[in-house]
């Protein structure tokens, strides 16, 4: 089964130090003189005259050309090798020996290596740069580059036959390979520009400085900078299997499975941006290329739209070119207003289907037939262009607009505008491009009230794409030629310099929040200028000397009042560092909005200059803390418009928005210091450096995460979409209502209801629906009159007479295909809700046996609801009886979510039998958990509502026995299985009902404390990068078909990302072996004895995938650490990075579970089997007394 030729074994430590070694000063003696001056060599410069220095980048050519690069594209571009052997190199100066080496040669690169067990070469010369092959007698060869030969020599003739006639051949096809593919190497000023980042390093072992270059996926290490400039250099590095750790102030480690190469910089500074270049490389070596291989589908894709640089692969989504990574960087320099630069492989998330086929549709060839239209060929750039020409060009062809077709109606915007509105509704997206960048409005009034915008117009003529491109361009300008100054253009300066001035309102500065409303005359009339950093204000226009003035520096925040907030129409107020604000207004709202948009730009960095395009209500600087690093707080910038809270983070380059109704958590700890906002996949904690501004920002925050008014859209919502509030409401119905009678039919409490919508609308996250507390009917009034009150109706007013009109069709299926049709033109949001909820009530009449409610029943009930009808129009009743009757079809239910829905009602059916046997309340589930170890002292019997977290149980446990968590106590609730003698740690938001349904009989919970918490927490703070990757011992279970391939351990290659876990057989295996979806794993610690892990640091894994099929196999790590730091990445991964709790929601779990009927008396151990069990608990839960009497 081994592959013998490509074994490489990777052995750990001895293995590394002996590559370590080869590194050593006499290697860079070695070749040092062996090559003849530069030109004083023999005359062979063939065809090519001058230098020709082969730069790192001919690397990046994976094997193969860009037609051929589509299987694999993923896996590591390691080109295979053509022809390896051992060979004789001739002696370095002062030396007659020679020396053996193992010679390998590839389509990109001829090295030699020490023994043929190496990773890292000791040389490696670019194909591209031999210009010939000679034989020199005695069995050798020379490889003759412009500035070096090499001689080699082989065992025979024949054999040295060989190696010339392949070496000619590959140096041969490298000539005849398309031009561009080499010419962007012959730039004059060497290969500098090509690499992402170069320079001298110290690398230890060595007593002089190494000139290494970060380029695409790999890193290169040449003996000197001249060696770079020729391309000859020691060896490289792919970075697939690399992994970056900053070490000292100076130092950082890059650490491979082969080898760790530490290296230290000149400064921190210099580390900085060393760290960073090769965690990009990383980045892009595990990036994914599908996107990328998608849009390059398209033939004039796969070259750079501007420089015409091969395989382009960043892309600007408003403009719809592809361009490579240079020309990306000077289209940043333009700003978002005019690009919006993404990467194909790494911004995976913009890649919408529909993006993706504009590019198909638009791309590089539509779009540079209009913007490229009229380039003479002296302005024209190619690859090689210096990055001055580039900026130059690219000024020109996009802000300026020098190059393009102009549009016949240019000038007029009037019929711009009338050919736009009537463009989009056709499928003339080179039409639309044409008007748009000629100057007719994105956001042109339609004269359609049904469709006041081109995009509403372009919606409702079905036009995706025409609605994709013109969401993409909603903030983007038009170009305009600027005489004269276009050349003088700021590139990026630190601050830009903005000047405004005029007469603003403004009352004295306050070191307090802006409490009531200031009066007309509390305001005194200022000249204002703002110029060269300063905001001055002057008691009026003709003084020189101001009355005071806010360096723009200092501003720390700018508040967009909404109108009337004060006696005067616009006001907005400025925060400063030293806690103290302004409050400035103004009469006119326009020239406000030029006074905010203003001072906003004066004091954004640079680099958040993506949040001025956004209608901002509050925007500033904050410190914050996330993702990987905990420890140090950074500066990021902020803007909040709408309910969506947009931050540019310090370490990325693009603003992400936070949808604020879709928190999970938005919470306030210590004294008022630190905002919490949990999303499902990250937690970000804002600090509250200055309180002045921060109470500010917290306020806002809040207000934007809750729901703003009685529409759908506008309440807090789930991540499918559904509002919360609704969700909540079902949810509850779903655990504890669907058996209970006439559900939905009978009426609550009215005051309860009514109190219960009021808390679900103010604020439905904070809200947990209880059994006892709440009762099933008082929340399904509640969910019937959130629907009877809606605005706009569930099925929107625009809509609603259509659902009723459709139950009129005789035929089904016609009648069918337009309730289909009428789903599809629903908002999103009522859409998604309108599904959950036929959802729920088909659940419902499934149980109409013992609730009474069959479909036409519930359809009664909800009919006039939904349709906020007084119950006299039938037609009402018939769309929600047609809905749940023909729920699978209309809503195109696939068989695995039927099935999953299956599932669960089968598990509240079994729910429901275990409970008809005793007194207990629907819902309620008894179980069994022990403190610390499974002895009977130990047993507690906790009752599990279907909303109890891993957390809160765990407090419960706590609690009854009155133990206090300590910080650092890491007390969590394990699943143990005592088949697989593993047990899990179940994640603090994990809900225990579930879990207890599918829980073996060799199975039990455990709560104690988790021991490798705190040293998890640390790995998982101090690492670099989100993924992991190194050897384990792996073993698959026993062939379930009993052909006993018992196959033990074996020495396997794993490397975890944020999605998934591979196997590869060998470290350098291209292509993954297995490849599993992180979501579906589930890892407990500890292997079966039985099976003899060869060390006591092991997994045993579960996997399911979506048809239900099951794998279980067991990883054993070397050491307790490496254990450890899988386990972590493991948790992290699947837990979106959250492994631990936040402190407020610890206080708020374990308030929440004081259960008033039970009080703090724990629960007296009970014998006997499970349901007599349960009776006595219930009973219990009923009257304490009953049973300590017992007793
Ligand atoms: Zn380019």
């Amino acid at each position: 089964m081994a592959d013998k030729e490509d074994a490489e074994p990777v052995t750990g430590r001895p293995r590394s130090q002996r590559v370590n070694s080869l590194f050593s000063e006499d290697e860079l003696i070695e070749d040092y003189y062996d090559a003849p001056p530069a030109n004083g060599g023999s005359g062979w410069s063939d065809n090519d005259p001058g230098p020709r220095p082969p730069a790192p980048a001919v690397s990046d050519g994976s094997p193969g050309t860009l037609g051929t690069g589509m299987e694999g594209a993923a896996a590591a571009p390691l080109s295979p090798t053509i022809k390896a052997g051992w060979l004789d190199k001739n002696p370095p100066q002062g030396s007659y020996i020679y020396q053996k080496r193992w010679v390998k040669l590839d389509a990109d690169y001829l090295r030699y290596f020490d023994s043929e067990k190496d990773a890292y070469s000791k040389r490696f010369i670019p194909v591209s740069s031999i210009s010939r092959i000679a034989s020199v007698g005695d069995q050798k060869f020379e490889v003759i580059t412009n500035n070096r030969n090499f001689v080699f020599r082989a065992e025979s003739d024949a054999d040295r036959n060989e190696w010339m006639r392949t070496l000619q051949q590959i140096a041969e096809e490298r000539k005849s390979k398309p031009p561009e593919r080499t010419s962007m190497f012959l730039t004059t000023n060497g290969a500098t520009d090509l690499a992402d980042k170069s320079g001298f390093l110290e690398l230890r072992g060595f007593k002089h400085k190494l000139f290494v270059a970060v380029a695409g996926d790999k890193v290169f290490l040449y003996k000197n900078a001249e060696d770079y400039r020729l391309g000859i250099g020691i060896t490289y590095i792919e970075m697939n299997v690399g992994n970056v750790k900053e070490v000292d102030r100076r130092g950082f480690d890059l650490t491979t499975p082969y080898r760790i190469f530490s290296f230290s910089a000149d400064s921190d500074q210099e580390k900085e941006e060393w760290v960073e270049a090769m965690q990009q490389s990383i980045a892009e070596a595990l990036s994914n290329s599908e996107v990328a291989e998608r849009i390059w589908a398209v033939e004039s894709n796969r070259f750079c739209a501007d420089c015409g640089s091969p395989k382009p692969d960043w892309a600007s989504i408003n403009l719809c070119v592809v361009i490579c990574k240079r020309c990306a960087g000077e289209h940043r320099g333009l700003g978002p207003s005019i690009t919006k630069v993404r990467s194909l492989k790494m911004d995976r998330k913009v890649w919408t289907e529909e993006l993706i086929e504009l590019f198909h549709q638009i791309g590089n060839a539509v779009a540079n037939q209009f913007w490229a239209a009229n380039v003479p060929p002296s302005e024209a750039i190619g690859p090689a262009s210096g990055t001055w020409d580039r900026r130059r060009f690219l000024i020109a062809k996009y802000r300026e607009g020098k190059y393009r077709r102009y549009h016949p109606l240019f000038g007029n915007q009037e019929e711009l505008n009338r050919a736009l509105c009537a463009a989009v509704t056709t499928s003339d997206l080179a039409e639309t491009q044409a008007l748009l960048f000629c100057g007719a409005a994105v956001t042109c009034a339609t004269g359609d009230p049904q469709c006041p915008t081109p995009l509403a117009l372009a919606e409702k003529s079905g036009q995706r794409l025409q609605m994709e491109f013109l969401l993409h361009n909603k903030t983007s300008e038009p170009p305009r030629l600027e005489a004269g100054c276009s050349e003088e253009k700021p590139y990026s300066v630190p601050l830009p310099s903005v000047t405004h001035n005029g007469f603003l309102y403004k009352t004295p500065s306050m070191a307090k929040p802006v409490g009531e409303r200031k009066g007309q005359e509390e305001f005194s009339r200022r000249w204002c200028t703002l110029q060269d950093g300063v905001l001055s204000y002057y008691e009026n226009d003709r003084n020189a000397v101001p009355n005071g003035e806010i360096k723009v520096e200092e501003i720390v925040c700018l508040v967009n009042n909404p109108p009337h907030t004060h006696g005067i129409e616009s006001t907005f107020e400025v925060y400063i560092e030293s806690e103290r604000l302004y409050l400035f207004g103004l009469e006119s709202p326009d020239s406000a909005r030029e006074w905010l948009k203003s001072i906003a730009k004066s004091f954004i960095h640079p680099r958040a200059e993506e949040l001025l395009a956004l209608d901002f209500e509050r925007i500033g600087r904050l410190h914050y803390k996330g993702g990987l690093s905990l420890e140090r707080a950074k500066e990021g910038w902020f803007a909040l418009a709408g309910s969506a809270l947009h931050v540019c983070f310090e370490d990325s380059e693009r603003q992400e928005p936070l949808q604020l109704r879709k928190l999970q958590e938005l919470s306030i700890q210590g004294d008022n210091e630190v905002l919490v906002l949990v999303e499902r996949r990250r937690t970000l904690y804002i600090q509250g450096e200055r309180k002045l501004d921060f109470l500010g920002w917290v306020h806002a925050i809040q207000k934007a995460a809750g729901s703003s008014g009685d529409t759908l859209s506008e309440q807090q919502l789930t991540e499918s979409d559904v509002p919360l509030l609704v969700d909540r409401c079902i949810d509850y119905i779903t655990q504890c209502g669907l058996t209970s009678e006439g559900i939905y039919r009978k009426s609550g409490q009215n005051s309860k209801t009514t109190n219960l919508l009021e808390m679900l609308r103010r604020d439905a996250r904070s809200v947990r629906l209880k059994e006892g507390e709440h009762q099933v009917d008082d929340v399904a009034n509640t969910l019937k009159r959130f629907f009877r009150d809606l605005g706009d109706g569930l099925f929107t007013a625009r809509w609603g007479q259509d659902w009723l009109q459709a139950t009129v069709l005789e035929d089904e299926e016609a009648k069918i295909g337009e309730y289909r049709r009428l789903l599809g033109v629903l908002p999103t949001v009522n859409r998604a809700t309108l599904k959950a909820l036929i959802n729920h009530l088909f659940r419902v009449q499934r149980f109409s046996g013992e609730n009474q409610m069959n479909t036409h029943n519930l359809a009664i009930v909800f009919g006039p609801t939904l349709f906020q009808t007084d119950g006299k129009d039938y037609k009402a009743g018939r769309v929600v009886e047609d809905l749940i009757s023909h729920y699978v079809k209309i809503f195109n239910v696939n068989d695995q979510e039927m099935k999953k829905q299956q599932d669960e009602i089968m598990a509240i059916m079994k729910m429901r039998e275990a409970a008809s046997s005793g007194t207990q309340q629907a819902g309620d589930f008894i179980c069994t958990v022990y403190l610390e170890e499974k002895k009977t002292e130990a047993e507690q019997h906790v009752k599990i509502p279907a909303t109890m977290t891993a957390e809160e149980l765990t407090f419960e446990i706590l609690d009854r026995r009155k133990i206090v968590m300590k910080e650092k106590d890491y007390w969590s609730c394990f699943e143990v299985n005592e088949r697989e003698e593993a047990e899990r740690p179940l994640h603090y938001s994990e809900k225990v009902l579930p879990i207890l349904h599918c829980l073996g009989t060799e199975s039990y919970l455990v709560v104690k404390k988790q021991m490798s918490m705190e040293n998890m927490l640390i790995y998982l703070a101090s690492r670099v990068g989100d993924c992991k990757h190194g050897m384990m011992k792996f073993r698959e279970e026993r062939n379930l078909l009993g052909l006993g391939l018992s196959t033990g351990f074996h020495d396997r290659y794993f490397i975890l990302n944020h999605s998934c876990l591979r196997l590869y057989k060998e470290v350098r295996s291209h292509k993954p072996e297995k490849e599993w979806p992180v979501r579906n794993l589930k890892v407990y610690l500890g292997v079966k004895k039985k099976l003899r892990p060869p060390t006591c640091w092991g997994f045993t894994v579960f996997y399911e995938n979506e048809k239900h099929e099951k794998q279980q196999w067991y990883l054993c790590c070397d050491t307790q650490a490496d254990l450890r730091e899988w386990f972590a990445t493991f948790l992290h991964v699947q837990n979106g990075g959250s492994l631990w709790p936040s402190e407020s929601s610890k206080v708020r779990a374990s308030r929440s579970q004081q259960d008033s009927r039970l009080g703090n008396i724990s629960l007296i151990p009970l014998r006997g089997n499970e349901s007599e069990m349960r009776n006595s608990v219930a009973a219990f839960a009923t009257d304490p007394l009953t049973l300590l009497r017992n007793v």
